[in-house]
């Protein structure tokens, strides 16, 4: 498929272009099936992805209403029972939920120059004039804050808010400055990720993406990365002759660990990206 012919992109995909542009051709263009295991011990990488996963569903059964005590048997791993107490001693959502105003798994788009944006949002919040985006994390290392900034991730849902989640607002556009993005770590309940957002930053944000989707639709080939560092993860080494074994987790350093934590990663987009 020609980078034309694409209709949708995500922080995901944008991410794999910023990141390697042959990783983005290869999975958004040539669609090559994403092998499951990309990362060393296999097994346990694995299980902590379907825990994930669950865990996503767990939390919002939780926040559609289904009563805790059901919600609770689901728990069934060590794994999902620390991060499902930890969850419920999340304060915050304690009293979000009384408020109201919880639109969990929401999903948002808006055109991009000839592209869809779109995004899953594990919670959107909204109340007393103010919005916050929650992404659940079930890391196993509590990432940086600065590295969570330079994420697509926060450029795309925080910028699509202002764009696309108007109808959240009584049918007004919500102003940079009301919303925050947070992100909580399931297995660091007490040290979430606060990012509280601005219109410079607003516009910054949507200007570099709307410059990505220009780079993209126009783009005539889809290089390698320079940065070996990204292969070493990657679940394409073997189409880029960079490597046939994946990498050792344990073994990575602080910024390749947490790319590969990224793998780990419940990831609602790429579902809907599949679908599409
Ligand atoms: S192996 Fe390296 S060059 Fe190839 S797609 Fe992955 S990150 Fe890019």
């Amino acid at each position: 498929m020609a980078a034309n012919q694409l209709t949708t992109l995500s922080q995901s995909s944008l991410q794999d272009y910023v990141d390697c542009a042959r990783r983005f051709q290869l999975r958004y263009l040539e669609k090559l099936s994403y092998p499951a295991i990309e990362s060393e011990p296999a097994l346990e990488n694995e299980k902590h992805l379907q825990e994930g996963e669950y865990f996503h569903r767990l939390a919002q059964q939780y926040l559609i209403g289904i009563p805790q005590e059901q919600v609770a048997k689901l728990a069934n791993t060590p794994n999902l029972q620390r991060w499902w107490e930890n969850f419920l001693t999340h304060r915050d959502l304690r009293v979000l939920k009384e408020l109201g105003g919880l639109y969990p798994e929401a999903t948002l788009s808006a055109p991009l120059r000839s592209f869809r944006l779109l995004a899953k949002y594990d919670l959107i919040a909204v109340n007393n004039g103010k919005v916050i985006i929650y992404d659940w994390k079930t890391y196993r290392k509590r990432p940086h804050n600065e590295w969570l900034s330079a994420r697509m991730q926060m450029r795309v849902y925080r910028a699509l808010l202002v764009h696309a989640g108007a109808h959240l607002n009584d049918g007004k556009a919500f102003e940079p400055e009301q919303i925050e993005m947070i992100y909580w770590f399931s297995d660091f309940p007490t040290e979430p990720a606060r990012f509280p957002y601005t219109s410079a930053q607003y516009k910054r944000d949507w200007d570099t993406l709307l410059k990505l989707a220009d780079e993209i639709k126009n783009a005539s080939s889809f290089p390698l990365t320079d940065d070996r560092q990204k292969c070493v993860f990657c679940p394409y080494r073997s189409y880029c002759e960079r490597g046939v074994r994946a990498g050792d987790v344990d073994q990575a350093d602080p910024q390749g660990e947490m790319e590969a934590e990224e793998l780990f990663d419940v990831n609602f987009e790429q579902i809907g990206e599949i679908a599409f």
